[in-house]
């Protein structure tokens, strides 16, 4: 007889050969575009914290105030008696912020999508996804029981055809901006495929939330597109928020839909009531400090020009996600070793997370950076090979 899971460590054997082995550096200081890795100190290009708010005086304030208030803990899931004055107040706000009737926390983006697509759809209705959607959308679309479709990323041709021949409630997935190439959802042509079949629109923008539109409104602002064009409109807080968590906004039935069927809503405790008060605080500063979109899209271009010129592997990006596609799993994983040892840290992105032989680089810029840590960057990545193939 064999032990019970004895082929783990073969398992984890295999995953090591195909340099695919996984493991987490432990930092040992707040967010920011320093930090503390291993006792040293090393200048940060993979953090999501866009805006630089993970750590803003404002934030940190508002989330001690609030302990002091609510305490730590929130004692159970919002429908029992978790949901505090602090979420209530936040999700009113997102609602504004967003131009929508309602918005509805959840403890994370990855329970927001499971439980919105569970709550909306089942067996006998189809889900349609990008093939580039982040995971916790395929997985959503998965769960829920309906016929699942991938399209090709982009190709809203591709969809169309798919929608001809689907059934039931039809609901159209996609990410705003693509979270490891940082391309955008051809929205405006979604939008109009969806109203010709009927079909619903969910757009998951925890990549743009914040960062585009005139008032860090996303790529749903970016495009002018209005609860009407796009009736599900999930997004993070642990992203261009610099706090923790998730929400979804669109229509009164929908909320209330969420409410009483979204099982990753029902199910879990909510979120310390100190990080809907840290939240509150970021989100003043994400509407009112113009000068962070300002100048994430001018170190974006600066680093796009200068990466062109040094023959870097760009993708079609011009959000602060700038991937440099390097191809194979070994070599990106070496180049990130030699940057880090150069004191940059930038993370080497490979399968399942991105297709097969497009490992990459996958740098994102804050608005806590310079110019001079651009140029720098280009030159350690240059020296490390970057460009090499
Ligand atoms: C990060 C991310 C999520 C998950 O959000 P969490 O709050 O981290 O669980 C969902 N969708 C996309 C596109 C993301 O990038």
């Amino acid at each position: 007889m064999t032990l019970a899971f004895s082929q783990l460590s073969g398992d984890l054997e295999s995953i090591a050969k195909q340099g695919l082995y996984r493991s987490r550096r432990v930092i040992n200081s707040p967010q920011g575009i320093y930090l503390k890795v291993d006792g040293r100190t090393v200048l940060n290009f993979c953090s999501n914290d866009y805006l630089g708010l993970a750590n803003h005086p404002d934030v940190l304030s508002a989330f001690k105030n609030a302990v002091d208030q609510y305490g730590v803990g929130s004692g159970s899931a919002h429908l029992i008696c978790g949901h505090s004055l602090a979420h209530h107040a936040l999700e009113e706000e997102l609602a504004e912020f967003t131009g929508r009737d309602r918005a509805l926390l959840f403890s994370t983006g990855y329970m927001a999508n499971l439980g919105v697509m569970s709550a909306l759809l089942g067996r006998g209705d189809a889900v349609f996804e990008d093939r580039l959607n982040h995971a916790s959308l395929l997985d959503g679309g998965l769960m829920s029981g309906a016929v699942f479709k991938r399209y090709r990323h982009g190709d809203v041709e591709h969809l169309n055809s798919h929608l001809k021949k689907a059934s039931g409630h039809k609901l159209i997935v996609t990410d705003g901006v693509f979270s490891m190439d940082g391309d955008f959802a051809p929205l405006p042509a979604l939008s109009k495929v969806a109203q010709d079949h009927n079909a619903g629109l969910m757009v998951d923008d925890a990549h743009g939330l914040g960062i585009l539109g005139a008032k860090g409104g996303g790529l749903l602002d970016y495009y002018g597109l209005k609860q009407a064009d796009v009736p599900i409109l999930m997004g993070t807080l642990g992203k261009g928020f610099g706090t923790f968590g998730a929400f979804v906004a669109g229509s009164e039935d929908l909320i209330e839909i969420l409410i009483q069927k979204a099982r990753t809503y029902i199910y879990t405790t909510a979120l310390p009531a100190a990080v809907a008060e840290a939240t509150r605080a970021s989100l003043k500063l994400v509407i009112t400090e113009d000068w962070r979109r300002d100048k994430l899209k001018a170190l974006t271009e600066r680093f796009s020009v200068g990466a062109r010129q040094l023959g870097l592997q760009l993708m079609n990006s011009t959000s602060p996600i700038q991937p440099i596609v390097i191809g194979e799993n070994q070599q990106v994983i070496e180049i990130s070793q030699a940057l880090l040892q150069a004191g940059f840290l930038v993370s080497a992105i490979r399968p399942p997370t991105v297709p097969q032989g497009s490992a990459r680089l996958r740098v994102t810029f804050s608005a806590l950076h310079e110019e001079a840590h651009v140029d720098s960057l280009l030159d350690a990545l240059d020296k490390a090979g970057a460009g090499l193939r």
